[in-house]
């Protein structure tokens, strides 16, 4: 725990007052409470000050002023970070959610988006111009810890996964220092960015390609929990061979609770809705839906798809990228189907198409080579059920563990209790060499440790 004199840090609080063109907030204050909003209501994470930024001088001055505090720093984005990586207790949090706009280049293609953004901003202004990023399938999570840490979403076949898309960023570093990733700046530090997590600086401008995007072919479909080995097989079989344009996931709802419990089946297809038709047959054909609402919609109708989870419910996500689908790992969460304390979700989302082709030399992210990323969601609201849901989540992780690509899950999914280690063996050897060498250049004394932390 960091100890720092209240008076100093009074005397910092008025004096980055006057100079911010944001607001700075303390303990006691509304505003302190809204900029340490975290999405997982099973953490609550106390910085000693927060400095919610308009300007990226105002992120400059927050950063010096924890140079003279003397305290680590904590980055706010959208704040849906499950391990609560956007809210460091005892530091100086400094909050982007003033700092959300977005500009967008049809030309170009390219999208200038500030360090605070969630996809509800990007998509709206991207798609008035017929364009979209590859972003996330829940329109409140933040760019900022989605980008850096990978991206995974409905477009990941065509146009790879979110961090690909990154051409370029801002960054004030933890010495209050600007600089540039990319051609015209540091390129090492921008392959840094591609799924190497906010360890380097505060990211004030993220600037993306653009695709073009029009109408797809998408929705849901449920089917029986009775099912769900054969509709997971089936998937399984269907991505396979799947082109780029297909992106199936599953999210398995199993016990009791609001929703109905069930094999859910998220579809979306970027190509004519001719040909996703085929597609979307042999989906219907691994079993009777229960329910079936694919249909031709927009990008914007097939991001909502997911509808929005609300903040403050208790989350407890554990999983693995794995090398395939094969039956036995089918039949190994299928084992797990039972044993639900709540209701909870088996996420099921597979790297497909681009993302799997790109040269995985050119980002950071280590897992390009996993068919499925499939992780445990444990999800409820009730402290006195915290145990039986965390376990549940971990059980879930290692009935996948035996195919696992990296011995992990994904960085973004994280649970808070991810032992420090894991970073390391996720990145392996290599990509944690050289993320070291960006990391010292940037952050020598770790400023920036909340976060799949790379240790100088
Ligand atoms: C409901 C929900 C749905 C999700 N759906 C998807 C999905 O479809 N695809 C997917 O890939 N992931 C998804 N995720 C995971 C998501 O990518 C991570 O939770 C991610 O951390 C969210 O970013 P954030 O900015 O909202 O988080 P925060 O909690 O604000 O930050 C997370 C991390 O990123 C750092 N960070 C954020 N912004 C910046 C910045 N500008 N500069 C430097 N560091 C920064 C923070 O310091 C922290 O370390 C989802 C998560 C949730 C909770």
């Amino acid at each position: 725990m960091t100890v720092v004199d209240q008076s100093d840090v009074d005397v910092e609080v008025a004096r980055l007052s006057g100079l911010v063109e944001g607001w700075v907030s303390v303990p006691g204050q509304e505003r302190y409470a809204t900029a340490r909003r975290t999405f997982n209501g099973l953490l609550d994470r106390r910085p000693v000050l927060a400095v919610s930024c308009r300007t990226v001088d105002d992120v400059r001055r927050a950063l010096e002023s924890a140079t003279r505090l003397d305290l680590p720093v904590s980055v706010r984005g959208g704040g849906h970070s499950v391990a609560g990586h956007g809210v460091g207790a005892d530091s100086l949090l400094v909050d982007l959610s003033l700092m959300r706009d977005v500009a967008v280049d049809p030309v170009a293609r390219r999208a200038r988006v500030a360090g605070g953004a969630v996809w509800n901003d990007v998509d709206p202004a991207t798609q008035s111009h017929g364009l979209a990023v590859p972003g996330g399938t829940f329109g409140d999570t933040g760019v900022g810890g989605l980008t850096l840490g990978g991206g995974i979403g409905w477009l990941i076949g065509t146009g790879g996964l979110t961090c690909d898309n990154l051409v370029r960023a801002e960054l004030v570093t933890p010495a209050g220092e600007v600089v540039v990733a990319g051609q015209d700046g540091d390129p090492e530090l921008l392959w840094a960015l591609r799924g190497g997590g906010g360890n380097f600086g505060v990211v004030t401008s993220f600037e993306m390609a653009l695709h073009e995007r029009g109408p797809m072919f998408g929705g849901r479909l449920l089917f029986d929990i009775q099912d769900t080995a054969e509709v997971l097989d089936g998937i399984a079989d269907l991505m396979r061979d799947a082109p780029d344009e297909l992106v199936i996931q599953s999210a398995v709802r199993v016990g009791v609770g609001h929703t109905q419990p069930g094999c859910g089946v998220l579809f979306a297809y970027a190509g004519p809705p001719e040909d996703a038709r085929r597609y979307a047959d042999a989906v219907r054909r691994l079993a009777v839906p229960v329910s079936d609402d694919l249909r031709v919609m927009s990008y914007q109708d097939v991001q909502g798809m997911n509808g929005l989870l609300p903040f403050g419910l208790r989350h407890y996500w554990s999983g693995h990228f794995v090398t395939d689908l094969h039956p036995e790992t089918v039949s190994a969460v299928c084992e797990r189907l039972e044993q639900t304390p709540g209701l909870n979700t088996i996420l099921l989302e597979p790297l497909t198409g681009l993302a799997r082709r790109i040269d995985p030399e050119t980002a950071a992210f280590p897992a390009r080579e996993a068919r499925w990323n499939v992780t445990g969601l444990g999800i409820w609201s009730d402290p006195s059920h915290d145990d039986e849901h965390v376990s549940w989540s971990r059980s879930i992780s290692q009935a996948v563990a035996p195919w696992s690509l990296l011995g992990g899950g994904y960085s973004n999914y994280a649970a808070h209790d991810v032992p420090p280690g894991r970073a390391q063996t996720m990145f392996g050897t290599e990509r944690w060499t050289r993320l070291r060498e960006v990391k010292r250049r940037h952050d020598p004394t770790n400023v920036l440790r909340y976060n799949a932390n790379i240790t100088a």
